[in-house]
């Protein structure tokens, strides 16, 4: 078969969803992972974690990460214990996120798998974790960090750049070439305007573009974020209630406490407690403080952040907030209400209508988060039903994402157009409106490529 000695790109996650992303190249033999996310939200999703992968996790020669999310990252545990035993590359803000995310994500299963084996309720008969906080902690070794914008080689043949995306700390977009052809993998994009992360590295001239689109079909509000929720905080806090947050532990936390202490230093907050509920997101500060030449905020700023709320470390103190009652505010993770200390704080205040809930990010298809989002109000929570009276607000500003007006523009800055653009990490509705605007608005070639399909990078079509 001719298209063998052709380098290939495969799509074996992150297409007709944002989750799951994994995009192997194999050229001549040599083989290289970019991304190894974990699907999330749809059951039918989820069940892909358990299939297995197309090629042996053995063969793999290499794996490079974008960033710490585990939609991105969350994968790497299993490779590594089936069998993977090559470098894990990724910047060094990464590497040390993912020292928090990979264990705390085998944790979160390992609760998961033992909640169902009591409760009976799983057709996995005994009901295992998809992986241990064990297997997290040992993929860990196999992390290789590199610097951004220094060119290394991931297999022979295969030399790869990181260039900063502005997502999160350590967020880069991937820059490859690949036997004479450049492919170049944008991660997930930051935004022009975000308060804590800088805008992302501009996009060179490349033969095959593989970009996100999980705001294809959306922009994001002209309206300061902050404001929405300083007028949210001041409405429950006068009848007494408490605000939950719902925030990703690493990224969120922290620029929903910059919002809250600039909205302080202005007078507009009211003099209620704020608590961090998330030990995950009190370690990753400390990492953003490490890496002051990645984003916008000051030393002084992050003292301000930080002096603002009670950090909560403890299981026995995560409680007793369940028990203390409004007014408060309380941010916590998960973001999606996939899973964490949220959960509990739900169950606790969720059906008191002078309450609010704030979903403070992208709600994937299929998560708890997603069914709020679209109105439903009864939540299946540990096994029992908890019916939400509590207000519901998604503020959609927070976002960490790029929407699609930025994408277009970051696309038509580039010096040439691509040969192809394949459009991944998207629910189907926003991956083709992204398509429709990048063919339409740019003339680019485009496509939104099938799960498991494979494109020969010599000839993308
Ligand atoms: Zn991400």
């Amino acid at each position: 078969m001719a298209i063998e000695r052709h380098p290939r790109l495969r799509f074996l996650g992150g297409t007709e969803t944002v989750t799951g992303s994994k995009y192997l190249l194999d050229a001549g033999g040599r083989r290289v992972l970019i991304d190894c996310g974990l699907f999330q939200g749809y059951k039918q999703l989820r069940e892909r974690n358990r299939a297995p992968l197309p090629v042996p996790a053995s063969s793999i020669d290499a794996v490079v990460i974008t960033h710490a999310h585990l939609d991105h990252t969350g994968y790497l545990p299993m490779l590594v214990r089936d069998g993977f035993r090559g470098p894990i590359y990724s910047t060094e803000g990464t590497a040390q996120l993912c020292t928090l995310l990979l264990p705390d994500s085998g944790h979160l299963l390992e609760e998961e798998a033992r909640y169902a084996q009591r409760r009976g309720s799983s057709i996995h008969q005994p009901p295992t974790a998809l992986y241990t906080a064990e297997d997290a902690v040992k993929s860990l070794r196999s992390f290789r960090p590199r610097d951004f914008d220094a060119p290394f080689d991931a297999a022979p043949g295969m030399q790869a750049t990181f260039v900063p995306a502005g997502h999160i700390l350590g967020a880069a977009q991937v820059h490859l070439d690949v036997d004479g052809v450049a492919v170049h993998f944008t991660g997930d994009l930051g935004r022009a305007d975000d308060p804590l992360m800088f805008p992302p590295r501009g996009l060179e001239s490349v033969d095959v573009l593989v970009t996100e689109s999980t705001y294809g079909n959306r922009s994001h509000p002209d309206e300061d974020p902050g404001e929405a929720l300083g007028e949210l905080v001041n409405t429950v806090a006068k009848r007494g209630g408490v605000v939950l947050i719902a925030a990703f532990a690493v990224g969120r936390a922290e620029t929903l406490l910059l919002h809250l202490s600039r909205l302080r230093a202005k007078g507009r907050l009211p003099e209620i407690p704020i608590y961090l509920n998330s030990p995950m997101a009190i370690d990753a500060s400390r990492m953003y403080q490490q890496h002051r030449n990645e984003h916008r905020i000051s030393d002084r700023e992050f003292a301000q952040m930080y002096g603002l709320a009670t950090m909560t470390r403890t299981a026995d103190d995560s409680k007793l907030l369940n028990l203390r009652g409004g007014p408060m505010i309380i941010i916590s993770a998960s973001g999606m209400l996939t899973g964490g200390r949220i959960l509990h704080h739900i169950a606790a205040y969720g059906g008191d209508p002078k309450n609010a809930i704030v979903l403070a990010g992208y709600q994937a298809g299929g998560t708890r988060g997603a069914d709020l989002v679209d109105g439903r109000r009864m939540l299946r929570i540990y096994g029992e039903d908890v019916s939400i009276r509590a207000d519901v607000v998604a503020i959609d500003g927070f976002s960490a994402h790029a929407d699609a007006d930025f994408l277009l523009r970051w696309m038509k800055a580039a010096p040439t157009a691509p040969r192809m653009t394949y459009i991944t990490h998207g629910e189907p509705a926003s991956s083709d409106a992204l398509r429709r605007r990048i063919k339409h608005e740019l003339g680019w070639n485009a496509r939104v490529p099938e799960h498991l399909e494979t494109i020969n990078l010599a000839n993308p079509r």
